[in-house]
């Protein structure tokens, strides 16, 4: 197949598009570089089935592709909110062109959500059903409602237009080619205890986040875009579930050296748990499951961080 990535030079685009040309797919990544970076594909260029178009997916883009994975969209919390109003432009702009092109190409399109759709969340683990706890007005708001606005449109078209969506919510995810300064907890605390630095923990830690390997979740997103029970929204994450400080001292552990623990604020509107009901994935994913527990992918994670701080 010819496959569309928005996205694809960031950390979760550039690993999806190595994945589909080792699939034997032919490739094209589109992407503006906001926070994504050509070294995340500069091992993709002289492939001949892969192709790279900087371009902004506010923009209206013309492909003849089968299918589309609509990933664009700045994902840290300092980096979305960096241009609140670029990030949601992105999210709904972004669906609106891929709903588009799909419409036109009769392409299966796959909308990479998240499961800041939950908000703050009062039910816990959290299943699809839930409507979710956002705040509509906060810092968090232009990522939080950017995608649930995504996510009406890609529903709406499905229903107006016959259009063949996929809806994926991913839970925090992590590995190898997240940029040092992403800003996002895992990487700050492996860069920083690298490089010998204080390990940042907002609030006094308590606060969950439930952490997915990179190839466990790029795993679940083929399967999920090569079924037809569902179109979704369907959960996708590993459902091990850690407190920051757990973190922070798992990290010390792998890491070693002498970084001390220190508090700074925690941002406004920070969820205070997080985890994925991931029934609905186990059962139309063909048996699929997270594999890598949080040691395994930390040390993995580690090893591609010391190549670069
Ligand atoms: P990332 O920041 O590494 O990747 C985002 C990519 O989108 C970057 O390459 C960036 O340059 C590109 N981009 C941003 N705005 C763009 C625009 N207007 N036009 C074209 N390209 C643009 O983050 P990631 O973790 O790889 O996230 C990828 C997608 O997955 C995002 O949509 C994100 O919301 C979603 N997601 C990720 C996680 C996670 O834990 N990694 C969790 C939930 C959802
Ligand atoms: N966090 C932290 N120290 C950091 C970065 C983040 O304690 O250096 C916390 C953050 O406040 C949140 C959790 O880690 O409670 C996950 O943050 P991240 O930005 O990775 O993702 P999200 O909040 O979007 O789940």
């Amino acid at each position: 197949m010819r496959i569309l990535v928005t996205g694809g030079a960031g950390f979760l685009g550039s690993n999806l598009c190595e994945r589909l040309l080792k699939d034997g797919h032919e490739v094209v990544a589109l992407d503006n570089l906001f926070t994504g970076r050509k070294l995340n594909i500069a091992h993709l260029m002289g492939h001949a089935n892969f192709e790279f178009v900087r371009h902004d997916v506010i923009d209206p883009f013309k492909y003849e592709v089968d299918q589309i994975y609509n990933l664009a969209c700045p994902a840290s919390p300092p980096h979305y909110q960096y241009n609140p109003i670029k990030t949601i432009k992105t999210s709904v702009m972004g669906a609106i062109n891929c709903l588009g092109l799909a419409k036109r190409t009769k392409a299966r399109v796959f909308q990479a959500s998240t499961s800041e759709v939950y908000g703050d969340p009062q039910i816990h683990p959290q299943p699809e059903s839930y409507w979710g706890h956002v705040n509509p007005i906060g810092k968090r708001s232009c990522y939080d409602e950017g995608k649930r606005c995504a996510e009406t449109l890609f529903f709406d078209y499905h229903r107006e237009n016959k259009v063949d969506i996929r809806v994926i919510r991913i839970f925090n995810t992590y590995g190898p080619r997240m940029h040092e300064a992403d800003g996002r907890v895992v990487s700050n605390f492996i860069v920083q205890a690298l490089r010998g630095q204080d390990i940042t923990i907002y609030g006094d830690g308590s606060q969950t986040r439930s952490f997915c390997y990179v190839d466990d979740l790029i795993e679940g997103f083929v399967r999920f875009m090569a079924q037809t029970e569902t179109v979704g929204p369907m959960n996708c994450g590993n459902p091990g579930e850690f407190t920051m400080r757990e973190l922070a001292e798992l990290t010390l552990k792998l890491v070693g050296g002498k970084s001390k623990i220190v508090h700074q604020p925690l941002p406004a509107d920070d969820p205070k748990q997080r985890r994925p009901d991931i029934t609905l994935a186990q059962k139309v994913l063909g048996g699929w499951e997270p594999k890598i527990s949080l040691e395994e992918g930390l040390g993995r994670t580690i090893a591609y961080f010391k190549t670069r701080v």
